[in-house]
């Protein structure tokens, strides 16, 4: 289970926050305590009107939080790969559950949509995850009942997309359950043990519809009610990659905090 040596820890800074001024100050106070730090990359995924505020520093990424898939044209309120990778993106979250359930996107649009941000250049974070803690056994541990609904996820994003493609796919097991709803500690965490199972399984569905070969090249990230008190257990005992941060990326020192920890 070859894993990259950078941790990858991504902001998802959701619809937050509501003004300018406080936009610039969590980038500054984030790429100034990062500063230095050599084995994280640091990703931040603000709103799209706050992009073009990010100033490009060294170890310090860009993302979108979302795309259509068109790259360009008559689709009023839109925002296409191709203008994220043109303002400065690497990255775009791809299937973030609030994108499902508020928008209604399904696992066919977000197909579409994971062809067309690698088509237009952008590394894809794919997130996916059960919604319900129910298919846990009653230790709640994982189960092989979990299988299924990770697989279906997995093989309705990845369809069509290449071997040499889908080496740029970053995958972020996200249990809905797990999701704090931008509330730090709100949600119930997954262990590092669910993080450890829900990689080895991700790592194998992707070598079974390619090879191991590939499958070794794809990160693989937890995210769901992280802080900086339990991040270093995911990367550590869960064997993640990475986090996708929602919450906690809010507030830069304990985001800094976070990186730090890792
Ligand atoms: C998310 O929604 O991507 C997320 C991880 O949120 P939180 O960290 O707040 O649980």
């Amino acid at each position: 289970m070859a894993t990259s040596k950078k941790k990858l820890i991504i902001a998802n800074w959701k619809m937050n926050p509501t003004s300018r001024k406080e936009a610039e100050q969590l980038f500054d106070k984030v790429t100034r305590g990062v500063k230095g730090v050599k084995n994280v990359e640091v990703v931040f995924c603000p709103p799209f009107v706050y992009l073009a505020l990010a100033k490009q520093a060294l170890n310090v990424k860009l993302g979108g939080q979302n795309c259509y898939f068109e790259q360009k044209g008559t689709y009023t309120g839109e925002v296409s790969p191709v203008m994220l990778k043109e303002v400065g993106c690497k990255y775009v979250i791809v299937g973030h559950s609030e994108r499902k359930k508020y928008f209604g996107e399904t696992d066919e649009i977000i197909n579409k949509k994971v062809k067309a941000a690698l088509k237009a250049g952008l590394d894809v974070v794919l997130c996916i995850g059960e919604d319900s803690r129910d298919s846990f056994d009653t230790r709640g541990h994982w189960t092989r009942e979990l299988d299924p609904v990770l697989k279906d996820q997995i093989r309705g994003a990845l369809a069509g997309v290449s071997k040499s493609q889908v080496e740029r796919i970053v995958v972020v097991y996200e249990p809905v359950w797990a999701i704090g709803s931008g509330k730090t500690n709100a949600g119930d965490a997954a262990t590092p043990d669910d993080v450890f199972s829900a990689k080895i399984f991700i790592k194998k569905t992707i070598g079974d519809m390619y090879d191991r070969k590939t499958a070794d090249k794809i990160r693989v990230l937890y995210g769901g009610s992280t802080d900086s008190k339990n991040a270093e257990g995911f990367i550590r005992d869960g064997q993640a990659d990475g986090l996708l941060v929602g919450g906690s990326s809010l507030k830069a020192d304990e985001f800094v905090k976070m990186v730090k920890s890792i």
